[in-house]
């Protein structure tokens, strides 16, 4: 921590008389008769210690304890108009006045504290970590649902699991097909690993479309996130194996994946739609409303799968 003052960008001597009048109570040995020494060390009186070096335009707070220490340091800056600079922290500056003398890097983050309120406690406030985005554990691999975040089916949650009871910082929102599973507050590692699926007999998908083995029924409707549809949510196949999940798609979507729209029309054109009624459909697919389609890629041949739904 540094405590100076600054007039045009540099640094200026702060007032010797008022550093030695608030450090010199609690610089352990006294301050020496005129001047500041090299380097010392000081102990408040609620025990907090420091060690300061410097001289009236620079000083230096190292292994600073919070509490009187600070008090100091704040009544410090307050006496002398002088900043206070800690590292990784915005500089505190007394008054506003004052900012555009700060060199130029500091200028824009500096905070105003003013005198009345620039106390040590401002100070460590300014110190404390602040809450930073909690860092989420990495979420299982998904085969066949690679970024069931971007899909929305797995959300940050700092709730404990229904399932487990850890907080694993994620949730899964998507539907859960069991008797006497909850609806919600399952986590994507009870899913990943089948502990909800042993536990409750869970599936999170209704139904698979297509011919695949049992091993692949099984990772797609009980050990991967499902998705929220209008009708119940199918799986869609390609190649003998599950496709995976991208996410549900518009019109404006699908552009990119021509294939896509392609199996879709297909699809729509099985319902008995005549053409002119499937184009509708196909311009009219919201992401957001309904209709909408659930993109899909083959993970062997990476042909691009849709089909749509509404209520
Ligand atoms: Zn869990
Ligand atoms: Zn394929």
């Amino acid at each position: 921590m540094y405590v100076c003052r600054f007039i045009d960008g540099e640094a200026v001597p702060m007032d010797e008389t008022a550093i030695r009048d608030v450090l010199g109570p609690v610089t352990v040995g006294g301050m020496p008769a005129s001047g500041l020494p090299e380097s010392w060390d000081l102990e408040a009186e609620d025990g907090g210690d420091s060690e300061v070096y410097g001289d009236s335009e620079w000083l230096t707070f190292t292994r600073f304890s919070t509490g009187a220490i600070l008090d100091r340091v704040a009544e410090l800056a307050r006496r002398t108009g002088a900043v206070i600079l800690l590292l990784d922290c915005p500089a505190i500056l007394p008054n506003e006045a004052d900012r555009k003398h700060l060199p130029e890097p500091l200028r824009v983050d500096a905070i105003v504290v003013p005198p009345a309120a620039l106390t040590g406690q401002a100070i460590a406030q300014t110190i404390a970590p602040r809450p930073e985005t909690r860092r989420r554990p990495v979420l299982p691999h998904f085969p066949y649902h690679p970024n069931p975040v971007a899909t929305g089916s797995v959300t940050a949650s700092d709730e404990a699991c229904a399932c487990c009871r850890q907080e694993r910082g994620w949730v899964y929102t998507g539907p859960v097909y069991a008797a006497d599973a909850p609806d919600t507050g399952i986590c994507p590692y009870c899913i990943a690993f089948g502990t909800a699926d042993a536990r409750y007999d869970a599936s999170f998908t209704d139904t698979i479309d297509g011919d695949v083995p049992q091993h692949v029924i099984t990772a797609v409707l009980k050990r991967t996130p499902g998705f929220l549809a209008w009708q119940s949510p199918t799986w869609l196949t390609h190649c003998g194996d599950g496709a995976a999940f991208l996410g549900h798609a518009g019109t404006r979507e699908l552009k990119a994946f021509p294939d896509a729209v392609d199996d879709l029309r297909r699809r729509c054109a099985e319902w008995g739609w005549p053409p002119d009624q499937v184009e509708d459909f196909l311009g009219s697919l919201d992401k957001n409303g309904q209709p909408t389609a659930y993109l899909f890629r083959c993970r062997a041949c990476g042909a691009h799968l849709a089909y749509a739904d509404f209520t």
